[in-house]
């Protein structure tokens, strides 16, 4: 590619996740054709390898790519439930939260619909000149240009470093489960390490495969159940979000840190779930085949012999637990965002070394008013504990978009919230 050819456009979206879609859904309503996304993934898919037996989401349908700010837009979930002809099936089947199977069907179908999503191209680097705009380096090549940048690079699996050492064929990531539980001896002892919600749909796929020695161990005090109340949920609001942007940053972090199991829990359904399966172990094999073990920090795992010795400190001391398999639900980190040093040199950070995200989920950084960059999934502590779901995709797109085109393009809509939060 001469670099004539290079295409050059308004805007590019690094990431074809929800977040990335649906900005690619608002923003063709508004303005076709100005922006690409780019997507490593050979095609649309959301968490493919976790996509374990039936679970399920952990919001509600509602909150798809569009309707919370444009209920009128094709690509809303209703119009692609009665475009497939199961809204019918789905209705009756009743399911409190519908499964993660048809969230990622919808994802695929509105993915199949929007112009400019290029699959197969990973982003190695995103480089910035004042005459050029932002560039993107794939393979070794640029491949596009733009003036606008968003990123929406999601998450990737995070094991901490005391227990990262043991990683292999049997220890490993909730990724790799699906694919190694065929080869898994079902009667020797398997260990979960993680009390969320990743690592109860691990406990419970083992549970299910006919595993009889499961040992599940969890930081938090007792495997704790999602808060999905009315009150909680204020908290997935923009009147919420507004109303944080008004707060010091010290406040907004202790505010959002006490909110975590609004979001980052375990759902009530798969608790029940995993405790009538061990009950109904317990009847086939006289014992349980889950032993639970919470309020355990997990510290290091070392080799011993075929399997792991796990060393956690608990409530009342130190313990080990001996495992042939090891599955680390540890948590999540943000993917690294592909940026050149020359260019992360020139955005804001804060003192602990996090890029400075504005109201408009734009960066804070040198050219910032010719080129902007906005980032997804970002903000936990600075808008929220929604920012890191997908209770408000469409608000956080709508908010990114008029702030792109300066205008209000789209209204985002909470009024006369009854809690008054300061
Ligand atoms: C298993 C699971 C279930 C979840 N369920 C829910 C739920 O029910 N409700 C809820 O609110 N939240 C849920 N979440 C949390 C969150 O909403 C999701 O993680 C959601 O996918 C985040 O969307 P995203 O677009 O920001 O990131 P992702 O969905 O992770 O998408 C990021 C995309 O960017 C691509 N990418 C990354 N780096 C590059 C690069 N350098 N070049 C090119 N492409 C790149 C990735 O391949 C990926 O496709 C869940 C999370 C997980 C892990």
């Amino acid at each position: 590619m001469s670099e004539f050819d290079i295409p050059h456009h308004h805007t590019v979206g690094v990431g074809a996740g929800p977040a990335n879609l649906s900005l690619a859904a608002l923003f063709e309503a508004v303005a076709p054709h100005r922006l690409v996304l780019l997507e490593r993934r050979p095609a649309a898919s959301w968490h493919p390898q976790l996509l374990l037996s039936g679970v399920r989401m952990q919001t509600s349908w509602l909150k798809d790519l569009v309707s919370l700010v444009d209920p009128t837009h094709r690509l809303s979930f209703v119009n692609y439930m009665v475009s497939t002809g199961r809204i019918y099936a789905l209705i009756n089947a009743q399911f409190n939260v519908i499964p993660r199977r048809e969230y990622q069907r919808y994802l695929a179908w509105a993915s199949e619909q929007l112009d400019g999503i290029r699959y197969g191209v990973q982003v190695d680097e995103i480089s910035y000149g004042e005459d050029v705009g932002f560039s993107y380096v794939s393979d070794g090549r640029t491949i596009a240009r733009s003036d606008h940048l968003v990123l929406g690079l999601g998450s990737v699996p995070y094991v901490p470093p005391g227990l990262s050492g043991i990683q292999g064929d049997d220890a490993f990531v909730p990724e790799e489960l699906a694919a190694r539980l065929p080869a898994m001896d079902r009667a020797a002892p398997v260990s979960v390490v993680g009390g969320g919600q990743t690592g109860a749909e691990c406990v419970m796929e083992l549970l299910g495969a006919g595993f009889t020695d499961i040992t599940w161990l969890g930081r938090r005090p007792w495997f704790q159940p999602m808060d999905d109340s009315p009150p909680a949920n204020d908290f997935y609001r923009p009147a919420y979000v507004q109303f944080l942007q008004q707060v010091t940053r010290e406040t907004r972090r202790r505010l959002v840190e006490g909110q975590t199991l609004t979001g980052d829990a375990i759902t009530p359904g798969i608790l029940q779930a995993i405790y009538q399966a061990n009950y109904d172990g317990m009847l086939r094999l006289d014992r349980y085949p889950l032993t639970m073990r919470p309020g355990r920090d997990v510290t290091l795992a070392e080799r011993d012999g075929d399997g792991f010795v796990l060393s956690a400190t608990s409530a009342t001391g130190h313990e080990k637990v001996a495992a042939r398999y090891v599955v680390f639900a540890t948590g999540r980190a943000f993917a690294p965002p592909p940026l050149a040093p020359a260019l992360t040199e020139l955005i804001d950070h804060d003192d602990a070394g996090q890029m400075i995200v504005d109201s408009d989920y734009s960066l804070r950084w040198k050219n910032a008013d010719r080129n902007k960059i906005f980032v997804q999934n970002r903000a936990r502590f600075t808008h929220g504990v929604a920012d890191a779901n997908l209770t408000l995709l469409p608000v956080r797109a709508a908010t990114i978009i008029n702030s792109l085109f300066e205008r209000e393009v789209y209204t985002v809509r909470d009024a006369e919230p009854s809690v008054v939060w300061g």
